[in-house]
């Protein structure tokens, strides 16, 4: 069976986290943690950037730095992951969920407007298959209204819009390292934290609420309890194994990259003769391979190209289930439709992509999908 995903040891990684071991400092925001953040900051110019457990931790840290309560409104997109919500709904907000683009499965940035009143408090947009969002509207309303941008980049990591990294733009963005992810430590996460305002917040919620940091930094003679806040901090074992997969980070992208382009190369009759469509990156946005996707026509012939791949021991799966519908949220929506949100949930299907995936495998995977098609 050609699997979907499977996370890939770079190199250094076992050495690492063996050298964290020996230090003797195990916990949180030892030398394999700086030396991730001296990284991130460095290469992509983040202000602030602060390792986490994982991108659902970094969504929450961003709600309660916020201080989102009981009666906020917060406008998201429906087609995501359930933590893009979680993380605010956990806080009392009512989500306005907004429907996704007809020719994407990003958010419909022109829909916002219309759903901000004197309750709304936050924007989080969803940068879907690390492809950006259209950002200048969304900033440009955050502005206009006074509103707080927070981006969730869990799959953005190394992509840009307009030049800038994603995750930079907002006044808030949050990475996961998750091993589904391009570049991966297990569980793990990152917030970076653009807007200065929220630079010493950011330090104190994440270490239990105390000033901890600001302490061992000698700009206090005493650590307390200064806010509540949680523990969203990792062990600098898994920033060790991090730090091995960043040294990495240039081959990993060359490699992704070349997986996708094959996939596009091959597959792009069955968009030209209207079978299939395949992913679409606007102008503004680059596309950092965290994924191959298709669009079929709709669930049932999805339902039967997943049998197909699946009979040639091709593992392929759909994606998010909309959130506006779901279990949890159904009673709570506004009963606005949101028929892009759902044609995604019912028609997209993700193909298999990884470092270890071999050109060989990509040709099968192509040549069966072309196959089932024709
Ligand atoms: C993976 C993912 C998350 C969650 O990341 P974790 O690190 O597993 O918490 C959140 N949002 C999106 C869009 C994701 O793809």
């Amino acid at each position: 069976m050609i699997p979907f995903n499977k996370p890939y040891l770079s190199g250094n990684e076992l050495e690492n986290i063996k050298a964290s071991v020996l230090s003797g400092k195990i916990s949180g925001d030892g030398m394999f943690t700086k030396k991730c953040n001296r990284y991130f900051e460095e290469k992509y110019g983040f202000q602030k950037v602060l390792l986490t457990t994982s991108c659902t931790d970094a969504l929450e840290l961003s709600a309660l730095l916020l201080e989102i309560k009981q009666g906020d409104e917060v406008i998201m997109p429906s087609y995501t992951f359930v933590s893009t919500a979680n993380a605010f709904a956990l806080r009392g907000a009512t989500i306005r969920f907004i429907d996704s683009c007809s020719d994407s499965p990003n958010m419909d940035v022109a829909q916002i407007e219309s759903l901000i009143n004197e309750k709304t408090k936050a924007i989080v947009v969803m940068h879907y298959a690390g492809i950006a969002c259209e950002m200048d509207t969304v900033m440009a309303l955050a502005d206009k209204y006074n509103l707080f941008v927070v981006e969730d980049a869990a799959q953005a990591i190394d992509s840009f819009y307009k030049g800038k990294p994603l995750g930079a733009i907002g006044h808030l963005g949050a990475f996961s390292f998750h091993e589904t992810k391009n570049i991966v430590s297990g569980e793990g996460g990152m917030i970076a934290v653009n807007d200065s305002r929220f630079a010493l917040r950011s330090e104190i919620i994440r270490e239990k609420g105390t000033n901890r940091s600001a302490f061992f930094r000698g700009e206090v003679d005493k650590y307390g309890w200064v806010e509540a806040g949680s523990s969203f901090l990792p062990s600098d074992i898994i920033a060790a194994f991090l730090s091995a997969q960043l040294d990495n980070l240039e081959e990993i992208q060359r490699r992704r990259k070349a997986i996708w382009q094959q996939y596009w190369d091959g597959l792009l009759r069955l968009e030209q003769t209207g079978k299939l469509r395949l992913p679409n990156i606007p102008d503004y946005a680059t596309n950092n391979a965290h994924m191959f996707y298709v669009i079929c026509t709709n669930l049932d012939e999805r339902g039967a190209l997943i049998q197909h791949l699946k009979q040639h021991n091709i593992h392929s799966v759909f994606h998010y289930l909309s959130l506006h519908a779901s279990p949890y949220f159904h009673e709570k929506h506004d009963g606005r439709p949101l028929p892009w949100t759902d044609f995604y949930t019912d028609t997209l299907l993700r193909l298999p992509l990884f470092y270890e995936l071999t050109d060989e495998q990509v040709q099968y995977i192509v040549h069966h999908i072309l196959q089932f098609f024709e």
